[in-house]
């Protein structure tokens, strides 16, 4: 199915936030995205931005090619409903990833680390537009009840639940975790939720420390050596489990030093170049060193329980959102990593949809 017109309109065009070259985002009207069988068109609600977003948008990302829609962190209603998928009217989260099917992982089932992994939002058209088409497999159904900034944080904390599931985290351990922005904060959130006994949170800009100590964190005062913060904070042990969601080249060189005899270092956020490890300290203390990839299926679908059940207290992480055409400022303001933890991009207009 190829739509002419949104059904019972005559909406044939949308706008669109789109990414046609470093440093560059086009407000355009575009046609409406093509509908394929199986598939839905959604209606953008909130889309969030994210690092992966930046690095599209300075043209380093390695798989991007201009021009494209990004977002990846959608959230929407369904407009268009496919036959077995959710119906029309539907809130939904997205699980954006595209697999290839036959490569080893995908065979395996582990179609989350499939060797030709692409994404909608970076490879194919995302969310930063009024409409976006996603097979209805990706879409996984979200209460309206749940406040929309929170159902929009789905995607992000899904990349947490999946760390802390990797992590192997047990009831009562000491947990680390190097960067308070929004995945290091999730993760934090999901690793007190799943039982840890402690969570110190090192980060250097004083703003995000301050949101980490206001989700009621023990973070690492500024000016502190972290290191020496987590000695005090484990008797001197380091701590079981550590999370790198900073992916700095300084925070590499403390995993060792932070993390206990046969204690875990989990690698959430992507390190850019490669780095120098002291591979000795972890040979010598039998660590594990777990790396992470975006999330599966079930950390997904996991999130959005979380969210549901609203135990999480994602209601006090300071966000803002944009209108659709602002998008070129919801990423200055989203790179400059203050005390707004989380930035999104909503419908255009102030009031919601803007009539053409
Ligand atoms: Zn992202
Ligand atoms: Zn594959």
């Amino acid at each position: 199915m190829s739509i002419e017109a949104i059904p019972g309109t005559t909406v044939k065009t949308m706008r669109a936030a789109v990414w046609t070259g470093p440093e560059t985002i086009e407000y355009r009207t575009v046609p409406l995205p093509e509908v394929p069988e199986g598939w839905s068109l959604v209606r953008s609600e909130l889309t969030g931005i994210c690092g992966t977003d930046f690095s599209i948008l300075h043209g380093s990302h390695p798989r991007a090619e201009a021009p494209v829609v990004m977002g990846h962190e959608i959230t929407g209603v369904v407009e268009v409903a496919a036959a077995g998928g959710p119906a029309a009217g539907t809130r939904v989260t997205v699980e954006p990833l595209i697999h290839c099917g036959t490569c080893h992982p995908c065979r395996e089932g582990n179609t989350h680390v499939c060797r030709n992994l692409k994404l909608y939002g970076i490879d194919v058209a995302g969310s930063l537009a009024e409409y976006v088409a996603l097979p209805a497999e990706t879409l996984i159904p979200i209460s309206s009840a749940v406040p929309l900034q929170e159902a929009a944080l789905a995607e992000p904390l899904a990349v947490a639940v999946h760390a802390v599931s990797r992590s192997g985290l047990r009831g009562g351990e000491r947990v680390v975790v190097f960067g308070a922005g929004p995945i290091g904060i999730l993760t934090a959130l999901v690793a007190r939720h799943e039982g840890a006994g402690s969570v110190l949170i090192s980060e250097p800009s004083e703003e995000r420390r301050v949101v980490a100590e206001q989700l009621g964190f023990d973070t690492v005062a500024s000016g502190t050596d972290p290191v020496s913060a987590v000695m005090e904070a484990t008797g001197g042990d380091g701590a079981d489990i550590v999370f790198d969601s900073a992916a700095h080249p300084s925070v590499a060189a403390l995993l060792p030093k932070a993390v206990r005899v046969l204690g875990t270092i989990v690698l959430v956020g992507v390190y850019k170049k490669p780095v120098e490890v002291d591979l000795q300290a972890l040979t010598f203390a039998e660590n594990t060193v777990v790396g992470v990839r975006v999330y599966t299926r079930a950390d997904v679908e996991r999130a959005v329980k979380l969210i549901e059940g609203g135990e999480l207290g994602l209601g006090r992480i300071p966000v803002q959102v944009f209108p659709l055409e602002e998008t070129p400022a919801a990423f200055t303001q989203a790179m400059t990593a203050g005390a707004v933890l989380k930035v999104f991009v909503g419908p255009a207009g102030a009031n919601g949809k803007e009539e053409e």
